[in-house]
C-alpha cells in the first residue's frame, strides 16, 4: 500500500518539475523516502562561534557573528559584484557575491546583528568570503533546535541548478514533519529492545537533523548495521539453506595414494598451518554435507600442496578431482610440478586449455567419462558443459579472485550431487570484505610461510636512476639469479596494447646484449605455445631475464628467479603488487624488489609505494588497498553478486559493527533458519523487498 513517503518528490514545497528531474537523473531521488535515504556525508557543530581575528585560511567553515557596515556594487554590468563589510569587536573582513548580487543586496540591514557560515579565503592579504551563508542572528536562533548541520553530496550539476547542500537541508526540513510519524520499522522489535538500537524513525531524523552528538551516533550505528544486517542474514540463508538442500560425498578414510603421496612423494615437512588446513578438510569433507571452504594464504604459503593432498584423499574414496586456475601459464605449471609428484604412484593427471587440440580433448573427455582420469588441471576451458566426470568429488580453483560466482556455481553441477569445493586466494583481502564477500564460505588461513624463507626487500627507484638498476641487474646475473621485469597493460585482455613493453624491450636488450646475456618474452599476444615456450626457458635456466606483462602475476613458481623489477610502478593496484612481489622470495636467497616509477607521483600513487616499501604483510596491504580504493574497486569485487555499494555502512571502516551484524544474523537463522517466526515477519518481509530483483542465489546452487 503507497503511503506519503511514495509520494512523488516534486509536490514537495520548493521543488516543482525542474528541480524534481535534476533530482532524479543526477541521485535517483524520485519520492519522499529517496530523499529521506539520501544521507548526509558530513556535520559542522554550529555551536561553535569564531571572532574575525581569528581566522585564517586554512580554516574550513566557520561561523562568525557580527554586524554590517556599509556594502556597495562594484564593476561593470555583467562583471558586477556585491561587496559587503562585515565587522565585530575584533575586526572587519569583506563579503563577496558574484550571483544573485542585487537580490541579496536588497535586504541588507545595516548595523544589524547577522550570522556569516562560509570558508575564509585570502584575497589580496586581506581574509574574504565569497557566497557565504548569511542570517540574521535572530532568525538563526528560531531555527536551531539542533547545532549539526548536516552537509549532503551533491554533483556540479545540481549546484548550477541551485539545489547545493543547503536546499537538500532545506527540503529535508519541511519533509520531516510530514513523514516522520509514517516512517515503517524494518527491524524486529526484539532486536531494538534486546541491543538498544534507535527506532527507524528516530534513526532517520537524527541523521539528518541531529538533536545531539549522542543521537547521531545512535542513529548512524543503527542505520549502518541494518544495511550490513541485512546483507549478513541473505548470506547465512543461503548457506543454510545449501547445506540443508545437498547431501555431501562422504570421504571416510584416507587410503593409499594420500599415505604414499606423504610417506614417499612429499619433497619437505608440511608447515604446521599446512597440516591445520588438511585436517581441517579431511574434517569438511567426512560429516555428509558439502564443504565449501576458502583458503587463504599469503603468496608462497604453500597452497598448492593443500590442495593436491585433498585432491589424493577424494581419490582415494573413489572420486575424481579438478583443479581449475585463471590463466594458461599457472594451469601448466600445475599440471608440470602436480604430474611430477603423483604420476609415480599410478595417479593419472590431465590438462585441458583453450589451447588444446580437437583431438586431444576428445581423449581427454573420454577418460574422464569413464572414470580413468583422476585429476584434471585446467583453465575455465574445465567448466564447458562439453566437460563431464563420471564421479566429480572434489574441485580446487585456485586464485579465486580472479573469477566470479557463476563460475564457482557451475563446477557445482558437475555431478548429481555437488563435490565438496577448495576455492583459493592469495590476495588477502580484508576481514570485513571476506566476511561480506565470501560469507557463505568456512575460512581456512595458512598464517605461517615454509621455514628459511628471507623476506623480500622492496626499494623504490625514480625512472632517472634506470642504469643503477641494470647494474644491480647484472650483479645478481653473475651470482646466479633470475630476473623478472615486469611492464603495465593499459588494459587487461588477451589482446592487449603493449607498448611499454616493446619500447622497454628495445632498452633492455641494448643494455643486456647477447650472447653474454639471454632474455625470454612473454605477453597476452602470444600464442599459448609460445608463451609455454618462453616460460620453459626460463624455468630450465637458459634466459636469465624474463620481461613480461601482468600474465605472469598469479602463481607463477620459479625459486631461483629471485629479483622483481615492477616498471611503471605507479601503474599498478596495491594487490597486484603484492601478487608480483609474490613471485620472488620462493627460495632460499635474499629477494629483491624493485619498484620502478616516473617523478610525478598522485598521492594515491605515492602511498601504494610507500605501503609496498614499508611492509610484506599481505593483509596490512589489503586494508589500506581496501582504504584507497573503496570496496566496490576491489578485485573480485564486482563478479560477487553481493551489493557492496552501501549508502551509509563502510566496510574499510565499520568491522566492529560488522562483526556484530554477522554474529545475530547467525543466531537467527540458526533458530529461524527460514524465517518462519512470527517475530522475525518483519526479517522476511525485507528481505524479500531487498532481494526481489537481485541475482537469484538459491537458482544458482
Ligand atoms: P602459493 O600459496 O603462493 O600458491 P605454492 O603452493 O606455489 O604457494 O608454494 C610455493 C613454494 O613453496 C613451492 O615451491 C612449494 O613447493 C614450496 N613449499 C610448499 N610447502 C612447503 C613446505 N612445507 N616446505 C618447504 N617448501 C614448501
Ligand atoms: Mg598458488
Amino acid at each position: 500500500m503507497p503511503t506519503v513517503l511514495d509520494e512523488n518528490i516534486t509536490y514537495l514545497k520548493g521543488v516543482g518539475p525542474n528541480k524534481a528531474n535534476v533530482l532524479a537523473s543526477e541521485l535517483n531521488i524520485k519520492t519522499y523516502g529517496d530523499l529521506l535515504f539520501h544521507f548526509p556525508y558530513k556535520y559542522v557543530d554550529r555551536t561553535k562561534f569564531y571572532k574575525l581575528n581569528e581566522l585564517n585560511p586554512q580554516m574550513n567553515f566557520v561561523q562568525v557573528k557580527g554586524k554590517i557596515s556599509s556594502y556597495e556594487m562594484v564593476g561593470e554590468k555583467r562583471k558586477q559584484r556585491l561587496v559587503v563589510k562585515f565587522f565585530d569587536e575584533t575586526g572587519s573582513v569583506k563579503l563577496i557575491w558574484f550571483k544573485g548580487a542585487k537580490w541579496i543586496a536588497e535586504k541588507l540591514k545595516i548595523n544589524s546583528d547577522y550570522i556569516i557560515f562560509g570558508k575564509p579565503t585570502l584575497f589580496n592579504q586581506e581574509i574574504n568570503f565569497t557566497h557565504p551563508d548569511l542570517e540574521e542572528a535572530q532568525a538563526h536562533e528560531n531555527k536551531m533546535s539542533f547545532n549539526l548541520q548536516a552537509y549532503y553530496p551533491t554533483t556540479e550539476h545540481m549546484k548550477n541548478k541551485f539545489l547545493n547542500s543547503k536546499a537538500i537541508h532545506t527540503m529535508i526540513l519541511s519533509l520531516m514533519p510530514k513523514v516522520v510519524a509514517n516512517i515503517r520499522e524494518t527491524l524486529p522489535a526484539y532486536l531494538i529492545k534486546q541491543y538498544k538500537l534507535l527506532y527507524l524513525n528516530e534513526a532517520i531524523e537524527n541523521i539528518h537533523l541531529p538533536k545531539s552528538n549522542d543521537l547521531l551516533q545512535k542513529a548512524q550505528f543503527r542505520l549502518k548495521f541494518e544495511e550490513l544486517f541485512y546483507v549478513q542474514l541473505k548470506i547465512f540463508r543461503l548457506k543454510t539453506y545449501q547445506s540443508t538442500h545437498y547431501k555431501g560425498f562422504r570421504f571416510e578414510k584416507v587410503g593409499e595414494y594420500f599415505n604414499n603421496f606423504y610417506t614417499k612423494q612429499l619433497p619437505f615437512e608440511l608447515t604446521g598451518a599446512q597440516k591445520k588446513v588438511i585436517k581441517e578438510i579431511r574434517r569438511d569433507t567426512n560429516t555428509g554435507s558439502q564443504m565449501n571452504r576458502l583458503l587463504q594464504g599469503d603468496v608462497g604459503s604453500g597452497k598448492t600442496l593443500v590442495a593436491l593432498m585433498s585432491m589424493l584423499l577424494a581419490i582415494d574414496n573413489g572420486f575424481q578431482t579438478c583443479l581449475m586456475a585463471p590463466t594458461e601459464i599457472l594451469a601448466n605449471q600445475h599440471f608440470k610440478s602436480i604430474q611430477e609428484l603423483v604420476e609415480p604412484l599410478g595417479v593419472t593427471v590431465g590438462l585441458l586449455t583453450g589451447s588444446k587440440k580437437q583431438k586431444e580433448r576428445r581423449i581427454l573427455h573420454e577418460d574422464l567419462l569413464n572414470g580413468n582420469l583422476k585429476i584434471l588441471i585446467g583453465t575455465h576451458a574445465l567448466i564447458e558443459d562439453m566437460v563431464k566426470f563420471a564421479n566429480l568429488g572434489f574441485v580446487v580453483i585456485d586464485e579465486q579472485h580472479r573469477f566470479g560466482v557463476a563460475q564457482r556455481a557451475k563446477l557445482w553441477k558437475k555431478n548429481i550431487h555437488p563435490p565438496h569445493v577448495l576455492v583459493m586466494t592469495a590476495t588477502p583481502i580484508p576481514r570485513t570484505l571476506a566476511m561480506t564477500l565470501y560469507g557463505d564460505l568456512d575460512v581456512s588461513v595458512i598464517d605461517e610461510l615454509p621455514p628459511g624463507r628471507k623476506p623480500v626487500t622492496t626499494v623504490h627507484y625514480y625512472d632517472s636512476k634506470r642504469l643503477r638498476v641494470f647494474g644491480f641487474i647484472k650483479e645478481q646475473i653473475k651470482l646466479g639469479r633470475q630476473v623478472y621485469i615486469v611492464y603495465p597493460l593499459i588494459k587487461e585482455s588477451e589482446k592487449m596494447d603493449y607498448k611499454d613493453l616493446e619500447d622497454g624491450l628495445e632498452s633492455i636488450s641494448r643494455a643486456f646484449p647477447i650472447p653474454e646475456y639471454s632474455i625470454s618474452v612473454v605477453h597476452g599476444k602470444m600464442k599459448p605455445a609460445e608463451k609455454d615456450k618462453a616460460m620453459e626457458l626460463f624455468v630450465r635456466k637458459q634466459t636469465q631475464i624474463m620481461v613480461a606483462t601482468t600474465v605472469i602475476e598469479v602463481g607463477v613458481n620459479i625459486p631461483n628467479a629471485s629479483v622483481m623489477i615492477v616498471e611503471s610502478a605507479e601503474r599498478f593496484g596495491l594487490s597486484q603488487l603484492h601478487q608480483l612481489r609474490g613471485r620472488v622470495g620462493r627460495g632460499a636467497d635474499q629477494s629483491y624488489c624493485i619498484l620502478m616509477t616516473g617523478n610525478k607521483l598522485t598521492d594515491v600513487g605515492r602511498k601504494r609505494i610507500e605501503t609496498m616499501v614499508r611492509t610484506n604483510d599481505g593483509f596490512e596491504i589489503s586494508e589500506v588497498d581496501l582504504k584507497l580504493r573503496g570496496p566496490g574497486d576491489i578485485e573480485g569485487t564486482q563478479q560477487s553478486g553481493i551489493p557492496l555499494d552501501f549508502k551509509i555502512a563502510n566496510l574499510a571502516k565499520d568491522t566492529q559493527i560488522l562483526s556484530f551484524a554477522r554474529q545475530i544474523a547467525e543466531q537467527i537463522i540458526e533458530k529461524d533458519p527460514k524465517l518462519e517466526h512470527s517475530d522475525n515477519a518483519i526479517l522476511k518481509r525485507q528481505m524479500e523487498l531487498k532481494w526481489k530483483y537481485e541475482f537469484n542465489w538459491s537458482q544458482i546452487s
